[in-house]
Order: C-alpha cells, then structure tokens, then sequence
C-alpha cells in the first residue's frame, strides 16, 4: 500500500486465544479519525490541508455514512433572505438547549457558521441559490429573529433537500486531494490507552480481507456519529451504533448528558424515515383527528415551527387525549397538499419521494401519517470546543485527555445540551471538525516520534475481540438487540416517569447481563456480518445503559428529557452536566460537572441569556 504514514506489512503473530493467530498490519500516523461523516470528512480535510499525515478510518464507504440523509440544511446567520445575526443564532441555540449548553462552544459555533459555510461553498457545495444567486436559506424550529421575539428568521442554508448528500460529497472529493489516507470498511474496535491515560492509537478490523490493523498516532478523533438504533424506532441509519460512545466507555472515561435524546416530530409513521423539518419551514403544518392545527393552541407564536421536544411533546399529548388520526388513533397528519407542486418539486423533491415510497402517499393530493421518532443524540464525549476529550476530575472538571478528540454526533461539545434546534447538527459537524484540525495543527508536534505501538493495549483490545468472536452462549445477538430496542422505546420515551425510568434501568441492566451469554453463528474473519453486528450490540450497550441510568437521575423537566413527576427545570440543583462511567460488570457511576457560563468573545448582551422559561 503507497502511503503516508503507512509502514507495516501484513505480519502474523502468535495466537492469543482459541489457537488462532491474526495477520496484523501497522501503520504510524499523526492522526487517526474514526469515521467519515459529515464531522470525520471536515475534520480530515483540515488536518491534511496542514500537511498531517492523517488516515481516517469508515466501516462504510465515507457517502454512505448518515450525513448523507441529512435533508433540511444548515443553520447560519448569512443573512441572505432575512435580517440576522450570530448573536441571534446564539440564543435560538441556547434557549433551544433549555439552558444546558455551554454557552462558549455555543458561541464559537454561531460565530464561526457563516465562516464554515462560505468555506463549503468554496470547497463546491452547489447550495440552492436565491434570484440574486446567494446561498438559498429556508426558515426551521426555533430559529427566530431578534432574541427571540422576532418572526421566524430564515437561517437554514439548503441545497434542496438533499443538503447532508451534497456536504459529503463535497468533502470527500476534498480530502482525496488533499492525500488523506483512507480504510474503508476498516471496523474500529477499540482505542489504544497506555497507562498514564493517554490515547495512542486505534485498532480496526478490516472487513474485507479480514486483517487486523494497529494504528498508532498522535491523535485519534473519534467522529462515529450518533446511536439512534439503541430504540426500536428511529430515523437514523442502522450504522448509527455509538461505537465511539462504546470505545470512549471500555476506556474508563464518561458519556456526558447521555439522557437528552432527541424525537422528530415528523418521522414517517410505521416505517420511522425522516420527513424533514424544513416541510414546515416550507409551510407544511400538524393536523388532529378534529382537523386542528394544534401547535396555534401551544405554541402561538412559532406554531409548527416550535422547537423539537415541545412539537413531539404536543403531538404525544393530542394522541393520548383521543385526537390522533388513522384506526388506531395513533398518529398525526402533516400537510403539505396546499403548497404550489412547483415548490414542492424544487424545494423537497426527495421527501415527496419518501412519502410515495414508505408512506403511499401523494403530497401533493394527501396528508403524510406522522409520529415522533428517535433522531439524535445529544449526550455523547464530553470534549471543549476544540474539540479535545474531557476526563473531569473533581479539581478539574475540564481535564483534558491527550492524544484524544470527539466531533459530530458523537462528541458533546456541548453545543446542544438538553435539545437541538433543527440545522444546527450540519453547523456543528463542519465548524467542530474544522476546530478539531485548527488545534491538532497547534498541538501536534510533527518533528516528535509517533508513540512506539503498545503490544501489551492491542493484546487485551484483541482478547475482547476473540471473546464476542467465539461466543457460544444461548442468545443471539438479533434478539438481544431486539429486547433492548424495546425497552428504551418504551421506558426512555418523549415523556418519563420515576417508574418507567426504573424499570428502564432493570430491564437493560438484565439484558446486559444476558450479553455473556452471547450466541454468535459465524467465527470467519471476512464480511462476518454477524460479528459486525454483536461488536455493534455491545456499544449501543454502552449507550443505553447510560442514558437510562442518568436519566432516572435527573429528577426534573428540561428539553428533551420531560418528566411527568417532575415537570419544572430545576436550574438550582440541576444546571449541570450528567457524567456517567461504566463498569465492565455494567455499573453506572453518575457525577456532575458545571455547566459553562463564561462568553468567549465581547458582542453578546448578557442579561438576554440568563435563563428563563421556554416558551415558543
Ligand atoms: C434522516 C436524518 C436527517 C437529518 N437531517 C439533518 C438536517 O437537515 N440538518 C442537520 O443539521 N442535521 C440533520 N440530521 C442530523 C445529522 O445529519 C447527524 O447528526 C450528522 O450527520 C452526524 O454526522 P457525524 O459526522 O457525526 O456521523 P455520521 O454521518 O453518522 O457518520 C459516522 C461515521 O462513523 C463511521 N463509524 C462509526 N463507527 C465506526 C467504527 N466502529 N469503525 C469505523 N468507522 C465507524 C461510519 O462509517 C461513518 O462514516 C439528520 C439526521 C438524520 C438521521
């Protein structure tokens, strides 16, 4: 293999368990990143446009990482269509994060968008264009003018509605360019810790040909994305397995705010595809059984333009009091049947397509049958916003872990804290990634040695390896999978109580206790999906666990963490931080960790940002 960084041959070493040996290749880089999303291709980019010698590794093709699905857009205050600016873009964010965001990642995300986006465009985005030929941006949830108090403000930059596709083609075409080095379908299986807590490599299992690969680097970011398959429903691609979540807990370090997932309004009833919130951006609207537009009895002045978690909240309560639609009163319609076919056609072609598909639905003519469904994840690695790991420890909640980075849907910068405004997950994964390369460029010493391989760190990753591998227990990894599905679908829904939650808590902790007695059928080391999957299993674990133990923790109400006996944010006691670390027997241990409330630049009236009530 011609490379940079690269000088392994394919070697054998004695068998560690089960008389097998593994052929291993290793390979040195400065970097090392873990997928090929939206946030691993912006952060390749720029590592490699510095001349770092960067490898990034996907388990599948970097177009078909789930940035590609991303249909609605990207938030940032250009100002094109209507008035704006970043200091508006900052509180949308931080009220739509019901106050738990830390306030200076905020603000180096609203600052830095418009940057990032021009960027984008440069690089050869092909935006959907105004009249005047500037960068089309359409209105979405909780994106409003003036602090707030104005209309809805139109910050979303679209390319019709296939914006995540035309990002990540984007990207990837870039970093070939600039010689990033790529594995694909190279699984990640564990990161490599020395002992002093430090992160010098990746090992990852070449899907294809079945060779085991070390990498050792001076830095590993992780950008693996989120775990929406952790539930049974969800609008996110069945990759979307919280690998790096799994990685970052088998490492001793904590998941942060794992509680705060969030529901879409509008996933397609029955088979969970995403309808894009930018239909209502468009002027599609939420109808009853009654015919009601309900979101004008809530949300008077933003309607159906209301932040996520009070649209899915307002849609489970019109179905609970006997106003869904459908036989089973069980869902709600979103209309779109009234806007010009012209439109529709320019502006949302992919979505008119979704509803034909999964939906049998005509938009033009017919409601689409709707129901909120799991879409993102807002807890994930705590990082700063550079996007450096954080190990908080009781003198420093914002230690930082060497050699290791989180972006994207993965890491919890956090820009999102309890709910995310729709956009801004794009705006996130391109302005951390880049800020990610910006620090690895100030950091990374490129005239010190790559850290030598530790044999000893890349034993054990492969004894754990060999012990999912050559399972022989009772169950299989499908219906595992499928009872854990199950449980967070119902015990970590859009509402919780203290007895859902603690049931929650001991149905996964049972399931993780039937994880060692795994059954898995295919000991090969080529495209062993079954492998694949179980490897997959055990991080959304990780995942699950810890979001429904932090979530029986939080005993208040706050964006998408709603509970039902405890309805009020409770800033007090719980503006704060969950940080939950998981044992190998699958203990949670809860701590806390401040929330920040320092601005980082000057340009920001502060009495605006001090908490108050949401209200849309
Ligand atoms: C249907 C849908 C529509 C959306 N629309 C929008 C929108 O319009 N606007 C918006 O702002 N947000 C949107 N979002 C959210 C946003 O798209 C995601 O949060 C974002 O794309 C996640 O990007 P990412 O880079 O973090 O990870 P992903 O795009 O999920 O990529 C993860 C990468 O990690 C790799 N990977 C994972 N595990 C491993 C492993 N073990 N080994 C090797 N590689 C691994 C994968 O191969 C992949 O390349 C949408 C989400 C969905 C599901």
């Amino acid at each position: 293999m011609a490379s940079n960084g690269t000088n392994g041959q394919p070697h054998r070493e004695a068998p560690k368990q089960n008389g097998k040996a593994y052929e291993y290749v290793d390979h040195e880089f400065d970097v090392v990143v873990v997928g090929a999303g939206g946030s691993g291709l912006r952060a390749t980019l720029g590592m490699a446009e510095q001349g770092l010698r960067t490898a990034c590794i996907t388990k599948v093709f970097p177009t078909r990482s789930h940035t590609v699905a991303a249909q609605g857009g990207i938030a940032a205050s250009l100002k094109n269509m209507t008035p704006d600016s970043w200091q508006w873009h900052l509180y949308d964010t931080l009220k739509g994060s019901d106050w738990l965001g830390d306030v200076d990642a905020m603000q180096y995300l609203a600052m830095e968008a418009p940057k990032a986006v021009y960027e984008l465009e440069h690089y050869g985005v092909p935006f959907s264009r105004t009249e005047d030929g500037l960068i089309y941006q359409r209105p979405f949830g909780g994106h409003m003018q003036n602090f707030g108090e104005g209309p809805p403000v139109q910050r979303t930059c679209a390319a019709a509605d296939r914006t995540g596709h035309a990002i990540l083609h984007t990207l990837y075409g870039q970093s070939l360019k600039n010689n990033a080095q790529f594995f694909i379908e190279y699984f990640a299986i564990d990161l490599i810790m020395s002992e002093d807590g430090r992160c010098t490599g990746v090992v990852a299992w070449d899907l294809d040909d079945g060779k085991i690969h070390r990498f050792s680097a001076k830095t590993v970011v992780l950008a693996t994305g989120g775990y929406g398959r952790a539930y049974f429903s969800a609008t996110s691609a069945h990759t979307c397995t919280g690998d790096g979540g799994g990685m970052v807990a088998r490492a001793g370090l904590p998941l942060q705010d794992m509680e705060f997932v969030q529901f879409h309004p509008t996933g397609i009833y029955g088979a969970g595809c995403l309808i894009t919130e930018g239909v209502r951006g468009e002027g599609g609207y939420l109808v009853n059984s009654e015919g009601e537009r309900f979101m004008e009895r809530y949300a008077p002045s933003a309607k159906d333009l209301a932040s996520r978690d009070v649209v899915s909240r307002c849609m489970t309560m019109e179905i609970r009091e006997g106003r869904g639609v459908g036989k089973e009163k069980d869902h709600i319609f979103l209309h779109l049947d009234h806007l010009d076919p012209k439109i529709l056609h320019e502006r949302l072609p992919g979505i008119s397509e979704s509803a034909k598909i999964f939906a049998g639905v005509d938009v033009t003519r017919e409601p689409i049958p709707v129901l909120p469904t799991v879409h993102y994840n807002m807890g994930g690695i705590p990082t700063n916003y550079y996007g450096e790991v954080l190990n908080p420890t009781a003198s420093n909640p914002d230690a930082v872990v060497p050699g290791l980075m989180a972006v994207g849907e993965a890491g919890c910068a956090s820009v999102h804290g309890a709910n995310r405004l729709g956009s801004n997950s794009l705006i996130d994964l391109v302005v951390f990634g880049r800020a990610a390369a910006i620090r690895a460029g100030e950091v990374i010493d490129r005239t010190s040695a790559v850290p030598a391989l530790d044999k000893a760190a890349c034993d054990r990753i492969m004894a754990r390896f060999d012990k999912v591998r050559y399972a022989s227990g009772a169950n299989p990894t499908a219906a595992i999978r499928e009872r854990m599905q199950k449980a967070m679908q119902e015990d970590a829904a859009v509402f919780r109580t203290q007895e859902t939650l603690e049931q929650g808590c001991r149905r996964i902790s049972q399931i993780w206790g039937e994880m060692s007695d795994l059954k898995i059928n295919d000991r090969s080391m080529i495209w062993n999906s079954d492998l694949v999957e179980t490897l997959e299993l055990e991080n959304l674990m990780a995942n699950a666990i810890t979001t429904v133990y932090s979530a029986e923790a939080r005993k208040e109400s706050r964006g998408a963490h709603a509970r039902e006996d405890f309805t009020e944010r409770l800033d007090g006691e719980w503006r704060v931080h969950s940080l939950a670390n998981l044992s190998e027997s699958g203990e949670v241990t809860l701590s806390y960790r401040p929330v920040h409330t320092e601005f980082i630049a000057e340009g920001m009236p502060e009495e605006k940002m001090a908490p108050k009530k949401r209200v849309y």
